[in-house]
């Protein structure tokens, strides 16, 4: 094949338009992405939605129907090149990749690596350095915790300089705490290494955390792609919003560009009149109007009208209380998150007023 020049625009992975069918279902249906090193992209969506699928056509694993995966614009799968899983210079790291139980830590890092003996032994020195884990070169994987074996994987991943880092949930078998600990060094260890990264995950707070990019699939599509603060703050649809949290629905019909509601009118440009709209709401931007109360803030004009609902349920969350209302005018539930240092009893009825910049107004289907 013909040599690639590799520019600073070149994508270090791309995909296109990669397509597989299983018994005549397309689970992975025209996806494509690009990602520059030192780039992480996530891969987020709900179960079944053809995350691993994608993952497993670029490791070589599985092969696609249709479409072409490239490295450093060299087309390794697809009508015009096929580069064995070998050759293609990705590593991995999925949940269940454990270490080798019959290998010492420094023989674990060395697995991938081929050249001079001296040569492999630093580099072995190099990565377990980099996680922080010289001391246990010679302890056996059983010595270690579990997010000391994860990092371990991660320094045997990382050893033979992959270009493409393909990781599958990789974090899901540590706890909480640890988990956020060592998502942080992980990624510090990746962009220092400048590799590029497809990570599959179905958690939200991981994709963010990670993420410089995020793909949200649905249905074996990308429904959305960007960056994690525009996936979260300009949702395409409904789906997208809920993704990420609770939400509330109120409908309503379009009449000269506003939607009139019980919270007061919203904004819908470009709906015509007559159409349909949902207004989604998150529970953080349903706010109690404690003036009502008579205590707490006015209102602001980004806040509407006040509606009044009768509590149903209140749960106390730590950070905040979380509060199901009937709401007077309809019986419909709304759920809204308000300071922790507020939880009301069912039955006592309250006032609510909406953020209406912080609400996001779609189109009915
Ligand atoms: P999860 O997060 O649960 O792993 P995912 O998004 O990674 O989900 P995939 O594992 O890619 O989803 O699977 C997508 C769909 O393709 C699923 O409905 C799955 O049952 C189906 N599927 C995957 N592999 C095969 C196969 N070899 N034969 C038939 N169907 C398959």
């Amino acid at each position: 094949p013909a040599r690639q020049i590799v520019t600073a625009d070149t994508p270090r992975l791309e995909i296109r338009a990669l397509t597989r069918r299983f018994d005549g279902r397309a689970v992975v249906d025209g996806v494509s992405l690009q990602v520059m090193p030192g780039q992480v992209t996530c891969l987020l969506g709900p179960s079944g939605c053809g995350k691993t699928t994608t993952l497993r056509m670029i490791a070589g694993v599985e092969r696609q129907d249709a479409g072409q995966i490239l490295i450093d614009g060299a087309e390794i799968s697809g009508p015009g090149g096929d580069t064995p899983p070998e050759h293609r210079r990705i590593g991995l790291m999925f949940q269940d990749f454990a270490l080798f139980p019959h290998l010492s830590v420094a023989a674990n890092v060395a697995f991938g690596l081929t050249g001079p003996r001296e040569a492999v032994r630093a580099r072995v020195a190099e990565m377990l350095a980099r996680v922080d884990l010289s001391r246990y070169i010679d302890a056996w994987p059983h010595e270690l915790s579990g997010g000391e074996q994860q990092r371990v994987a991660l320094a045997r991943a990382l050893a033979p300089r992959p270009r493409i880092m393909l990781m599958d949930e990789p974090f899901s078998g540590l706890d909480n705490r640890l988990r956020d600990e060592i998502r942080d060094e992980t990624l510090a260890v990746l962009k220092e290494e400048g590799t590029a990264v497809l990570l599959v995950t179905h958690e939200p707070e991981e994709a963010m955390r990670m993420a410089d990019e995020i793909a949200l699939m649905r249905g074996g599509r990308i429904v959305q792609q960007g960056a994690p603060y525009n996936i979260y703050n300009a949702p395409v649809d409904r789906a997208a919003v809920a993704f990420f949290s609770d939400v509330n629905v109120i409908r309503g019909r379009v009449q000269g560009a506003l939607t009139e509601t019980p919270f007061g009118q919203f904004l819908a440009p470009g709906q015509p009149d007559g159409a349909e709209v949902e207004i989604v709401i998150r529970p953080q931007h349903l706010k109690i109007d404690f003036d009502r109360e008579g205590r707490g803030p006015l209102p602001t004009p980004q806040d509407g009208t006040p509606a009044r609902g009768v509590v149903q349920r209140a749960r106390f969350m730590g950070n905040e209380s979380l509060v199901e209302f009937r709401m007077d005018h309809d019986g419909s539930i709304l759920k809204a998150t308000v300071p922790n240092v507020f939880l009301p009893r069912p039955g006592k009825p309250l006032w609510l007023t909406i953020r209406r910049d912080r609400c996001f107004v779609f189109p009915m289907r």
